[in-house]
């Protein structure tokens, strides 16, 4: 069986998860009932089927055949209820679901999935964002921010800061682990998106030691301590500036005569370049130098300007690129946040808060069962052939959850192959399937 076949389909994915996380010492902080695996992989169950809610899981768990594949699909011994679930994932900390996003990576890297995704000199590059997940004035636990309204109302949310491995010409993105923003980070919005920032790229070199990483963000990351940040974790970037924002930096370059490039492409698009080095990027970090690209383009008559700062040395040769990787930073909005949202994942659904960690929890969940999506659409021909038969990617997902109470599967393979069948025969004409046209 080859490599892909065998660790990136589904099946394959889904043991990776269970192998990955199962760490006896999780096992005292939710008591023996149920097993710290067996909670995980329910837990990424709900978003592997798409269920709109716990509860409508919980609907589906109840029967004997679901229960049944939930055991053949995803290794699940004794599937806990959902108040059971609930208790058990909101006492553990969301870093223990770390190690799946790492492990999925390196297995990607060593069947050779990521190769594709290499730009800018072999870099990766990696879109940063935040967006918000849940918000109340009433629910709340431990780790919400808070936002104090002049009324005295107290409004309670929590956001997640995304990462994902993204390629200009590329749909299929790779999420790495999300990072929650929560309140132990400071008292301040901008402390808290800060503290997780930095968290998040310091774990992220820590488990990737040697990757060649580009970051891309907008212009709210172009600050000394950030950009620093990225200096010491040896990643390189390419971040948005503002004339509002960086108004030092913009009046520095007016009087500097700029380097030009200028590029018309095969759809008649015009691209042109200002580029400017060692510019200083405020008057206080007035040592601290970056180089700075302003980007026009003009497209059937509408134009468009962007600028960006970066350490890369820019060239002839490489500014096209510089400005397709800066401009790959809104995969992370389109190809990650509003599928979360709006393509059956119910991102902005409350699945529970709990008191502490759950509301993180099942964010790195979430993001898991995304990853695991995502994996297979690049890698697992099943997959791919499935997600051709249906128009939108929640159809793909109403016919698994109602396939799942017709048998047990014996795999995800099995299953896919079945969506697969169903559609072709019922797409073909009488005569050949024997079957009655039903679409
Ligand atoms: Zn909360």
């Amino acid at each position: 069986m080859g490599f892909a076949r065998k660790f990136l389909s589904a099946d394959g994915l889904l043991k990776v998860v269970r192998h990955s996380v199962g760490r006896a010492k999780l096992q005292t902080l939710i008591g023996t009932t149920y097993s710290w695996e067996d909670c995980v992989m329910s837990g990424l169950a709900i978003f592997g089927f798409k269920c709109a809610s716990l509860l409508q899981f919980e609907g589906l768990k109840t029967n004997s055949m679901i229960r049944r594949n939930l055991s053949s699909l995803y290794g699940v011994q004794k599937a806990p209820s959902d108040t059971c679930l609930r208790e058990r994932l909101d006492r553990v900390p969301y870093q223990e679901l770390r190690s799946p996003f790492k492990k999925i990576f390196s297995y990607l890297q060593r069947g050779k999935a990521l190769e594709s995704y290499r730009y800018l000199d072999n870099h990766y590059i990696i879109s940063l964002d935040g967006t918000g997940q849940f918000s109340s004035n009433a629910v709340h636990c431990k780790n919400c921010c808070e936002k104090h309204h002049r009324s005295g109302e107290v409004s309670y949310y929590h956001q997640m800061l995304g990462a994902v491995l993204v390629h200009p010409d590329k749909k299929v993105v790779i999420p790495l682990a999300p990072e929650p923003i929560i309140k132990a980070d400071g008292a301040t919005k901008n402390d808290c998106e800060r503290n997780a920032s930095k968290r998040l790229l310091q774990d992220l070199r820590r488990e990737h030691p040697h990757l060649k990483i580009v970051i891309v963000e907008d212009s709210l990351a172009s600050n000394y301590p950030h950009l620093s940040l990225l200096d010491s974790l040896k990643m390189d970037y390419i971040i948005g500036v503002k004339p509002g924002d960086h108004k030092y930096l913009f009046d520095w370059i007016k009087d500097l005569k700029p380097s030009t490039h200028q590029e018309i492409d095969q759809e008649g698009t015009q691209h042109n370049f200002k580029y400017y080095h060692d510019v200083p990027l405020n008057d206080s970090n007035y040592d601290y130098r970056v180089n700075v690209i302003e980007y026009t383009e003009t497209k059937k008559g509408k134009v468009q300007k962007f600028s960006w700062v970066s350490k890369i040395k820019v060239t002839e040769k490489n500014i096209f690129q510089l400005m397709r990787a800066a401009r790959a930073r809104w995969h992370i909005e389109n190809e990650t946040f509003n599928t979360l949202k709006n393509q059956g994942y119910h991102f902005e659904h409350n699945f529970g808060h709990g008191e502490e960690n759950l509301c993180s929890v099942m964010t790195m969940l979430m993001m898991l069962a995304f990853l695991i999506d995502q994996v297979q659409q690049l890698c697992c021909p099943v997959y791919q052939k499935a997600r051709q038969q249906v128009t939108r990617f929640g159809i793909l997902f109403d016919l698994i959850r109602s396939f799942i109470e017709l048998r047990v599967w014996k795999s995800f393979t099995e299953l896919l192959q079945f969506v697969i069948d169903v559609r072709t025969e019922s797409r073909a004409p009488p005569h050949e399937s024997g079957w009655i046209a039903t679409d």
